[in-house]
């Protein structure tokens, strides 16, 4: 099978899986084990590191890449776990509704969910989601509104999940009664908080309340980018991108707790050049952060990606405000 040569080339190197040979001919070869334990051993050791690629993509926007990283899921996890992947991060990613009834149905075909996915106006390109995520954190919503009272309620049943999921319920009855959520965006909200697995859902209904839920976003794409056949039917792997190597993977850890350890007085923050860890379409609140920051800024993928964690110039009194509320770092996830 071929594989991609390095990372951003269009190069490819000859990797025979069965016999472990690769005409790369590198000491430092990464392609045979890849791509042995993703063919012979269903990613055995990098599931994760597949899982973690498809993820940075749709979060990218990337649809050719996401497609390739969904079909090494299918292989490695069976039919259903990409689909079932997206029906869990919807809202970690987006507040799409139509999306996530989309995805929810059984109608849902993986292509298009991909690129309905990728093209999504994802979380930190909404400043209202921001707003209201951060004040929600921060217990300063409006007082005296609906929204207000919830939020807070919330916030005092955090560590009671009965005391939680009354409050759910209560939320969602007064939304669909009012008609603001329909009832098939309903039953996505009770299949995600019964499944248990579910993520920003609770701001999703927290921008229903405060009726700031941006009314269009981007709809069922018409026709799909057509993705060359060779990405998707298992005779080529690309290598995954420097930032699905996060604290989601065991070797994206190692790489993490390697550099503190060359840097001990430094952890990941704003301004500091942690390459070669690259942390800008991680999960967690200090890249949400600099995603939200950096879309200020740049207003484009294009742009976020042509600039470093570190060259990227934080707003002093937004990142005073966050850092006052936000307890949570990357290098905490590695230590
Ligand atoms: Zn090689």
């Amino acid at each position: 099978m071929r594989v991609q040569a390095t990372r951003e080339s269009t190069a490819w190197v000859d990797v025979d899986t069965a016999r472990r040979t690769c005409s790369c001919c590198n000491d430092t070869c990464e392609h045979v084990e890849l791509a042995s334990d993703l063919v012979l051993d269903r990613g055995r050791r990098n599931r994760w590191l597949v899982r973690s690629a498809f993820h940075k993509e749709l979060r990218r926007g990337n649809v050719q890449e996401a497609r390739h990283w969904a079909a090494w899921m299918v292989h490695c996890d069976g039919r259903d776990a990409p689909l079932e992947y997206l029906r869990k991060i919807w809202s970690e990613e987006t507040a799409n509704l139509e999306l996530a009834v989309y995805l929810h149905g059984s109608q849902a075909r993986l292509p298009t969910a991909i690129a309905w996915f990728c093209h999504a106006t994802k979380v930190w390109q909404m400043p209202a989601w921001w707003d209201v995520f951060q004040a929600h954190e921060e217990g300063t919503m409006p007082t005296g509104t609906r929204a207000a009272r919830w939020s807070a309620e919330m916030r005092d049943a955090a560590d009671d999940d009965a005391a939680l999921a009354e409050l759910r319920d209560q939320v969602l009855d007064e939304l669909s009664s009012d008609g603001r959520l329909t009832a098939q965006q309903l039953a996505v909200f009770r299949t995600r908080y019964e499944s248990g697995r579910f993520e920003n859902e609770d701001i999703v209904l927290l921008l229903l309340l405060c009726s700031r839920l941006p009314a269009c976003d981007v709809g069922r794409p018409d026709s799909l980018p057509s993705v060359p056949r060779r990405f998707v039917d298992g005779s080529t792997l690309l290598l995954p991108p420097v930032c699905a190597y996060d604290y989601h993977t065991a070797v994206g850890k190692a790489r993490m707790r390697a550099w503190l350890a060359a840097h001990p007085d430094s952890g990941f923050g704003f301004g500091v050049d942690t390459t070669p860890v690259d942390l800008r379409w991680a999960g967690g609140l200090a890249p949400l952060f600099w995603r939200v920051q950096a879309w200020r800024q740049f207003g484009s993928t294009a742009g976020m990606d042509a600039t470093a964690w570190h060259e990227l110039g934080v707003d002093a009194e937004a990142l005073q405000r966050f850092a006052a509320w936000c307890g949570w770092w990357p290098e905490n996830m590695v230590a």
